[in-house]
């Protein structure tokens, strides 16, 4: 359920007409639904109500600050990847003691400027950050508190560019050669073993590879405890899938259900690192009808739809093959043809849909491209030159940019033309 609804033919966003916005502000632009953003939220989180756990929102699936901000002050934390990431989590407001910081190849100023902010924890992936995660710390006088992302060997079935969970993924340590790291980590000065980690992929709509990797996970903290190491974190990491066209994602109160039951009476703090589940449909991406045009002469003809929206703006269609609906924000069309909709780019990879079963438009029509809350305007990128786009937040019958369209100045800001180059 998103706050993305018709009413009398016009697409509303909570309470105002997505037309309205357009018109003051122009397009393309993407859209949030605090509304949404908050319900998704709370879906999530309030399903481990009855278990310790901490919901730490993956920052790279929209890193807006004014987003960061809502889910800080519902009581989230951050799953960070960057030391960037670490700058907007803190300046949003998110509490250092609730920010989680995992990624494959942390700089040593990343490591830095962790252990500074505070945060609750470093999922360490490698023996080589680890060396150097307690190098740093040592040289400041911390102790780094640790959990190692282990990598269970399960497939999450999905697609092959986001399943990060087989052995031959570049993400984790063999979970059966993570019992070496974690010894090997006891004994350094620097290094505060807390937890175990792992993610094991995106947009899963499926259960069963989540509950299999937490069946490893449990055998493997059972046998740490063995050894004398206990652990008081357990990271399950993101990637509960959401419905883009036909998938059948398991309801967040289904996944929790299913991992209370597995984590039976384990007694650890859970954390967990969704993105997509909470904002994925949470957002959409609104784009004006620039051209319609018809070309013939091949075995059929093809319609396509020019919008001034391109893969650089969202990018999930190019890259992944992603699929998004997409309908005109006015409702009252009969006429289908089959089109590819395309953006401006000088690619033939440049579309957000193909072969698309759509309804008449024209130039000037506004579109909404559907589920583009999650790795839309984060993976955005200035390629042709493009102003990177606005972002809106509405809130019931109020909205407000929360990230301004960039400008022909921002563009070239930071470039230089040496005085070697004659002028
Ligand atoms: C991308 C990522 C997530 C979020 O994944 P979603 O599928 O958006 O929930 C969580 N944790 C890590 C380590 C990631 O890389």
């Amino acid at each position: 359920m998103n706050h993305f609804q018709y009413k009398n033919g016009q697409l509303y966003c909570e309470d105002i007409p997505v037309k309205d916005i357009a018109k003051e502000i122009g397009t393309p632009f993407y859209l949030y639904s605090k509304a949404t953003l908050t319900r998704h939220f709370k879906a999530f989180d309030s399903s481990f109500a009855d278990v310790d756990h901490l919901t730490c929102f993956a920052v790279k699936s929209c890193s807006n600050i004014a987003v960061l901000s809502l889910f800080g002050s519902l009581g989230g934390g951050a799953d960070i990847v960057s030391g960037g990431e670490l700058f907007r989590a803190l300046k949003a407001g998110v509490k250092p003691e609730r920010i989680i910081y995992s990624g494959v190849g942390k700089t040593e100023e990343e490591l830095r400027y962790g252990l500074q902010s505070g945060i609750l924890l470093f999922n360490v992936e490698s023996e080589q950050e680890l060396y150097r995660l307690n190098t740093v710390a040592g040289d400041m006088g911390k102790k780094a508190p640790v959990a190692f992302r282990v990598n269970p060997d399960v497939d999450p079935k999905t697609h092959a560019y986001i399943s990060t969970g087989l052995s031959k993924n570049k993400f984790g340590v063999p979970i059966n050669e993570a019992l070496a790291l974690y010894l090997l980590a006891e004994k350094m000065e620097g290094i505060d073993v807390k937890g175990v980690s792992c993610h094991i992929g995106s947009q899963l709509t499926r259960i069963s590879p989540f509950v299999e990797t937490l069946k490893k996970i449990k055998a493997f903290v059972h046998h740490l405890a063995e050894k004398g190491i206990f652990i008081q974190y357990i990271d399950l990491g993101g990637g509960v899938g959401i419905v883009y066209d036909d998938e059948e994602p398991p309801h967040p109160e289904e996944y929790a259900e299913a991992i209370k039951k597995e984590m039976g009476n384990l007694s650890v703090t859970l954390i967990f690192e969704p993105g997509r589940v909470i904002v994925g449909n949470a957002g959409i991406m609104v784009t004006e009808v620039q051209y319609t045009k018809t070309n013939r002469g091949g075995e059929k003809e093809k319609h396509f739809v020019v919008v001034d929206a391109g893969m650089n703006d969202l990018t999930r269609p190019s890259l992944y093959g992603a699929y998004h609906g997409i309908r005109p924000i006015t409702e009252d069309r009969k006429m289908y043809q089959v089109v590819d909709i395309v953006g401006p780019i000088c690619e033939t990879g440049d579309f957000l849909a193909k072969d698309m079963n759509f309804p008449r438009v024209e130039q000037g029509d506004l579109l909404a491209v559907l589920s583009a809350g999650a790795y839309g305007f984060t993976m955005a990128s200035n390629y042709n030159s493009r102003p990177r786009v606005a972002e809106v937040m509405v809130a019931g019958d109020r909205f407000e940019v929360i990230r301004r369209r960039e400008t022909m100045e921002q563009l070239i800001q930071g470039e230089i033309i040496p005085d070697f180059l004659e002028k």
